[in-house]
């Protein structure tokens, strides 16, 4: 079976007794058809798979999708007209996605179509990858991690933070990314405790921690990583958090496994760190999937009901942020494997990296 053949079968696996599914998420669309543009709504049934496009669309789906592709200008009406000819009674829809304007136009159309809500559902659909998926995550790792290493040689102290962002975007170009997969972070001094900090018109003095968060897009798939670096020689204070936080990362990535619940896995981290006495200043969740989505399923935190399969692919990103001072944050992307894992990620977070 080919990597296409694979998906539709893996998606008509949520069939469960429903005629059809009509998926309207980009990326899942993208995923199963395999057009990757905008405005698509793709629907299976055990022996079909179409997609709708408009007009503007439709060489490009034409050229790229695995699926029956279908012109349509009145988007509903003609789904249903379509659903009607499937003879389709029940249909699974993306709740957690639909547009509330949109629902309500079915529900006005589809009067004989029963509608399931399945976005609780449907949201697991990537969350175990193919090899061919896990080798452009870890090419846009690769990409994004050598961009950063070229930044960091020529020296970020003196610039503001967005200076430094923006040639770190340009580097991943550079060297074949397609963009950063989200807004990149770098958050420097006292902005370093601040967990989302993206880049600010702060100027990066000497001897302060930077946080950079950022992973590159290549082929439609996403990396994410965070290094922590210091600015001239770190003060032992510093140190010794650093320490604290990769040692927490060790333990959860050493606890990695098929099979093992991801709440777990954020216990390893968080009971480290509550025993040095740091886990109150580690407030976010351990990790999450990344694939054509930089956040996608599974859900690594303490909440999470989600249990680790091989061929996920999850950050291990435990943080201390000590506010009005400094945060250390150490992220990987690893992919689960049946007893352990694999890095895609590619610095070393070992030893504190210091930079000019
Ligand atoms: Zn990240
Ligand atoms: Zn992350």
């Amino acid at each position: 079976m080919s990597y296409w053949e694979q998906r539709l079968a893996k998606a008509r696996s949520y069939l469960k007794g429903l005629d059809a599914i009509m998926l309207s998420s980009r990326y899942n669309v993208t995923y199963v058809t395999g057009y990757t543009g905008s405005d698509a709504v793709s629907v299976f049934t055990d022996t079909t798979s179409d997609l709708f496009v408009d007009s503007r669309n439709t060489l490009q789906a034409r050229e790229e999708a695995h699926a029956q592709v279908y012109e349509i200008r009145k988007r509903w009406e003609e789904i249903y007209e379509h659903l009607r000819g499937l003879n389709v009674k029940t249909v699974g829809i993306e709740s957690n996605v639909l547009d509330v304007d949109s629902f309500l136009q079915m529900k006005n159309l589809f009067v004989d179509i029963q509608m399931t809500p399945m976005g609780g559902q449907l949201k697991y659909l990537r969350a175990v990858k193919d090899p061919s998926e896990t080798a452009l995550i870890a090419e846009a790792a690769r990409i994004a991690g050598e961009a950063l290493t070229q930044v960091l040689a020529a020296g970020i102290v003196g610039r503001r933070e967005i200076d430094v962002a923006f040639d770190l975007e340009c580097a991943m170009r550079r060297l074949g990314a397609s963009g950063p997969s989200f807004e990149i972070i770098v958050a420097s001094g006292p902005r370093s405790a601040m967990p989302h900090g993206a880049a600010s018109e702060k100027v990066i003095g000497k001897g302060e921690a930077v946080v950079f968060d950022y992973g590159s897009l290549y082929k439609g798939y996403a990396s994410d990583e965070t290094c922590t670096v210091f600015t001239g020689e770190p003060d032992a204070e510093f140190a010794e958090v650093y320490g604290h936080v990769r040692k927490a990362q060790s333990l959860a990535i050493d606890g990695l496994s098929a099979g093992v619940k991801a709440s777990v896995v954020d216990r390893l981290a968080r009971d480290y760190l509550e025993g040095v006495g740091l886990a109150r200043y580690f407030g976010h969740g351990l990790g999450h999937g990344v694939g054509m989505e930089v956040h996608e399923m599974p859900v690594v935190s303490h909440l999470s009901k989600d249990t680790l399969e091989k061929g996920m692919v999850v950050t291990i990103e435990p943080g201390v942020y000590l506010a009005g001072r400094f945060g250390v944050r150490i992220e990987d992307t690893v992919l689960i494997t049946d007893n352990s894992c694999k890095r895609l990620t590619n610095l070393d977070k070992d030893s504190i990296k210091v930079t000019t």
